[in-house]
């Protein structure tokens, strides 16, 4: 906000009247034409003339066409000068005194971000400070930001260093596995948002081979040229993420070509090894009017995430197999009821769902996210930097009323989360549609200094509490039922 406010000071205009032209500054404010009182930024270039006179080229113009055009004797010409719009005649006389003038300020012009061109050894955060960072934005998850951080800081001394010699670091891909809204998408926002690197975000089920209907697989890099705004270095120190790569599994028994699977999963390993890909500069597809950039992929970190469904049952499987063999023989269905199986996945499980061994062979860092509970959801809420509450709360504090929340009313919006299964996308949904009548409401009471929203209200048994300006008693109400 105090951004914005700023720019748009900036951008004002601003206008003096000061009757002694100050010499000292003289290169901050803009020339004014005398005939047609324009700026120098709209009417262009002036003449100037002795006494601090500007005359833009138009009016300078207008004035030899008006000479030209007519043979006509001096008090003519003066006549015709007068009738010309905007134009108003020069007092000579008054240009001795040096009238008041009015100055406009020059916009000042703006200064271009300084993108580094490449990233230094010392300024890559520690692993701690780049999941501090994380912390301050997503709740929970703390193995996947442990491993997150180490991977990229990883990655970018991999990078930084760009050593050839013997013992060179393998690339730090990585493959993130956890239930829908758990937060992987947001992660690895958050972390280009730190790190400032472009992203791009594909969707694996949108990629085909190439040649058939859908995105080619090189598609992903023309988004992230496009994110770093076609600065070929910087893309080629970028993040891309693929999302729902699950969905590229092999399917079974099936006598077609699998054009938008395996066969995806076989293009992605060029990729993600490191090649020099051609995109088209600005487009989306190649054709010949688009010019042509070679990026190359070595350094771009790429992370793939998909929610894996029913790779459960395969580790279960997998553990029970073993478990019932020999003399350490376990119930058969000891892991049936274990919320952190998902955490056993071993290659080995994600071949079985699907994977090709090539594309797991390219993701070296796997690790899997938690699905939310609900005392997480209500931190969601409440807690990160840019938590959903606190933007409400500020929406309203706008108008001077103050939002609260009592415990119970997030349980209750948690509760209604979890019942959607869709993570912690489910909250912002649910909220707004409590607060739409809320935000509805208040603007037309100025009297109202607090809205306290209750259990009951997130249940429909009841209302929102809300308090008058100065008032110490509370008066029950429900805003717009
Ligand atoms: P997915 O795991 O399906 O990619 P997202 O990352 O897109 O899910 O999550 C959806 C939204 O839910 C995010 O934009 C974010 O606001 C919120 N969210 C999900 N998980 C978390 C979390 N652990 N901490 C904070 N916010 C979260």
């Amino acid at each position: 906000m105090i951004d914005d406010k700023e720019k748009q000071q900036d951008s004002v205009e601003e206008v003096v009247t000061s009757g002694v032209e100050d010499n000292n500054d003289t290169d901050d404010y803009e020339k004014i034409c005398f005939l047609c009182r324009r700026p120098e930024s709209k009417a262009g270039k002036m003449i100037s003339l002795p006494s601090n006179i500007h005359i833009c080229a138009d009016c300078m113009q207008k004035s030899f066409d008006s000479m030209n055009n007519v043979n006509l004797n001096y008090n003519d010409i003066m006549q015709n000068m007068q009738n010309m719009p905007n134009i108003s005649m020069i007092d000579l006389s008054s240009l001795q005194n040096q009238a008041p003038q009015q100055k406009v300020k020059k916009k000042p012009k703006k200064k271009e971000k300084e993108i580094p061109k490449t990233l230094d050894i010392r300024s890559i955060p520690a692993p701690h400070k780049i999941k501090a960072s994380l912390d301050d934005y997503v709740i929970g998850q703390e193995y996947a930001k442990k491993v997150m951080s180490v991977g990229v800081y990883n990655h970018y001394k991999r990078v930084a260093t760009d050593t050839m010699d013997e013992i060179e670091i393998e690339k730090s891909n990585m493959l993130m596995i956890g239930p829908t809204g758990c937060g992987k998408t947001y992660l690895v926002k958050t972390l280009a948002r730190l790190l400032d690197v472009p992203l791009a975000i594909a969707d694996a089920t949108s990629l085909t081979e190439a040649g058939y209907i859908g995105d080619d697989i090189e598609s992903v890099i023309s988004k992230l040229l496009a994110a770093a705004d076609n600065d070929v270095e910087r893309a080629e120190q970028g993040i891309v993420f693929i999302d729902e790569i699950d969905k590229l599994a092999k399917k079974k028994n099936t006598n077609q070509r699998d054009v938008s699977g395996e066969a995806v999963q076989q293009g992605l390993l060029k990729l993600l090894e490191g090649s020099d890909v051609e995109v088209p500069v600005g487009a989306n597809s190649k054709n010949a009017m688009v010019p042509l950039v070679t990026v190359n992929t070595r350094n771009i970190l790429f992370i793939c995430g998909g929610a894996f469904p029913d790779l459960e049952n395969i580790i279960k499987e997998r553990l029970n197999k073993q478990a019932s063999i020999g003399f350490k023989a376990d119930l058969k269905d000891k892991y049936d009821n274990d919320p952190t199986v998902l955490e056993k996945v071993t290659v080995d499980d994600l071949k079985a769902f699907g994977m090709i061994p090539e594309f797991l062979g390219r993701l070296p860092i796997i690790f899997t996210l938690s699905g939310l509970t609900r005392d997480m959801l209500v931190k969601i809420l409440k807690e990160p930097k840019n938590a959903i509450l606190k933007q409400y709360q500020k929406l309203l504090a706008l108008d001077e009323v103050k939002l609260e929340f009592e415990d119970e009313a997030l349980e209750a919006i948690a509760d209604k989360a979890m019942e959607k299964k869709t993570g912690a996308r489910a909250l912002r949904a649910i909220l707004e549609q409590y607060m739409l009548d809320i935000m509805y409401e208040i603007p037309k009471d100025d009297s109202i200094g607090e809205v306290i929203i209750t259990r009951g209200y997130i249940e429909n048994t009841g209302g929102p509490r809300i308090l008058l300006r100065g008032q110490e008693l509370p008066r029950l109400e429900a805003a717009g039922n």
